[in-house]
């Protein structure tokens, strides 16, 4: 990677750090733009960070007028700025003081963010699209609401998920709707909010694949790169724990996973790492529950099970339009990820990071990752990944151990 082409990136939270981390040996210059202290900034130098905040549409002009391809680190952003930079352009001065206008590529492609942002929108496209998503329907607002909510339980039955469209994050913008008694809750929590109600999905196991998109100039896909796929857990709607590969699911159907997540990333725009949520059901259907348009908590244990080419690598080699693998095969047989979120307290988690840092296998290895951040209850503060030259049964009841305190600090 010899290009000096500077990336520009929208937020500096703990996935632009990580972003950062793979950046610096690849030689790669970005320019950030969030707050002075943000954690991005004390990982890379880059004589044209941004100070504000990431959402300021003057501030995303400036700091796209030093950049050749913008970026962002979440997908909650003003995708309108990023439509304009990108379509329209951005005022550049050059050396002799004249001004031009510079097209900004952006990737992924602002299209992506804004149908991503609105989780049922996203979903309404799948499904044109012939992707199989868990059935939903729109949900009225203000007094309209009540009736609405009546009418979805007498068609879906109880329990059903209420969600809101927008902004949601760690199953915050969900409600598990179980019988009348929750409606109240409902419209206290989201009556002022956009929502649509999904359809329960009696699962047998959630699982995620990462999926590196590459595209010509023109927008048409060039390569389509899963990463094994991995199971998810997820305790209280927040993702607590990640297996590669899944336990107890056969290859046929991780195949399956993979070859859904590549047709939905295809049916998207622009380059870089995607995270496409699954649902197998129980009668063994894969269901399409949401696309993280970036980096994903549960591609994080590609860090040392893809050492050569993990999501944070992955993500700047295709917006930078480098050379990427065939494909990922891991260096390890297996690999748990588990979560540090905040406990009670906040040093609840020193000794979960203690025992960490005790453990010894042979054929295993424990890699601590803790973010730097002040520790509020059920904050993901730090993941721990545990790698294994063994079956995923055997390294679980090796991490078992680690498994057990984190659940330990979350009480
Ligand atoms: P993220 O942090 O991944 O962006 P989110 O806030 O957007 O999460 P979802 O992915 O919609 O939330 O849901 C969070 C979790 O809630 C899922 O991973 C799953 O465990 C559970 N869940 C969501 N929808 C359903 C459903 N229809 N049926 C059963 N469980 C569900
Ligand atoms: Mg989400
Ligand atoms: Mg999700």
């Amino acid at each position: 990677m010899a290009s000096k082409r500077v990336l520009g990136l929208l937020g500096g939270g703990q996935l632009g750090a990580m972003l950062c981390e793979a950046a610096n040996p690849l030689n790669v210059p970005i320019a950030i733009l969030d707050a002075e202290n943000a954690p991005a900034k004390k990982i890379h130098y880059n004589k044209n960070h941004g100070t504000g905040s990431f959402k300021d549409a003057a501030k995303i002009r400036e700091l796209a007028a030093h950049c050749e391809v913008m970026t962002v680190e979440v997908e909650h952003v003003d995708t309108e700025i990023l439509e304009e930079i990108n379509t329209k352009g951005v005022q550049v001065t050059n050396a002799d003081g004249t001004t031009t206008t510079k097209k900004i590529a952006v990737h992924p492609s602002w299209k992506t963010i804004r149908l991503i942002q609105n989780k049922y929108d996203q979903k309404e496209y799948f499904a044109k699209q012939g992707v199989p998503i868990a059935e939903q329907v729109a949900l009225d607002g203000g007094d309209a609401m009540l009736p609405s909510m009546k009418e979805i339980s007498s068609k879906f039955g109880f329990p059903w998920m209420l969600k809101s469209r927008k902004d949601s994050y760690d199953g915050r913008g969900n409600l598990k709707i179980s019988s009348e008694a929750d409606f109240d809750q409902a419209i206290a929590e989201f009556g002022k909010l956009s929502c649509y109600a999904e359809k329960w999905v009696p699962f047998q196991i959630e699982f995620s694949v990462m999926v590196i998109r590459t595209e010509d100039d023109a927008g048409n896909t060039k390569r389509l790169i899963p990463y094994p796929v991995v199971e998810t857990v997820h305790e209280d709607n927040i993702c607590s724990k990640v297996y590669m590969p899944p336990r107890n699911i056969s290859p046929e159907i991780c195949k399956r996973a993979q070859d859904v997540a590549c047709n939905v990333v295809g049916k998207l725009w622009g380059r870089g790492v995607f995270a496409v949520e699954m649902f197998l059901t129980k009668n063994g259907n894969v269901l399409v529950n949401e696309i993280a348009p970036r980096p994903h908590n549960s591609g994080h244990l590609t860090i040392e099970s893809v050492p050569y080419m993990s999501q944070f690598k992955a993500q700047l080699t295709a917006i930078l339009d480098k050379p990427l693998p065939e494909t990922l095969k891991p260096h390890v047989q297996s690999s748990i990820m588990i979560n540090v979120l905040g406990g009670a307290t906040p040093d609840a988690h020193d000794s979960l990071i203690e025992k960490a840092e005790s453990m010894y296998h042979p054929d295993a290895a424990v890699y601590v990752h803790m973010y730097g951040k002040e520790s509020k209850p059920s904050r993901k503060i730090g993941h721990i990944t545990v790698t294994g030259f063994m079956p995923v049964a055997e390294l679980e009841k090796f991490a078992e151990p680690l498994i057990q305190s984190a659940q330990d600090v979350r009480q």
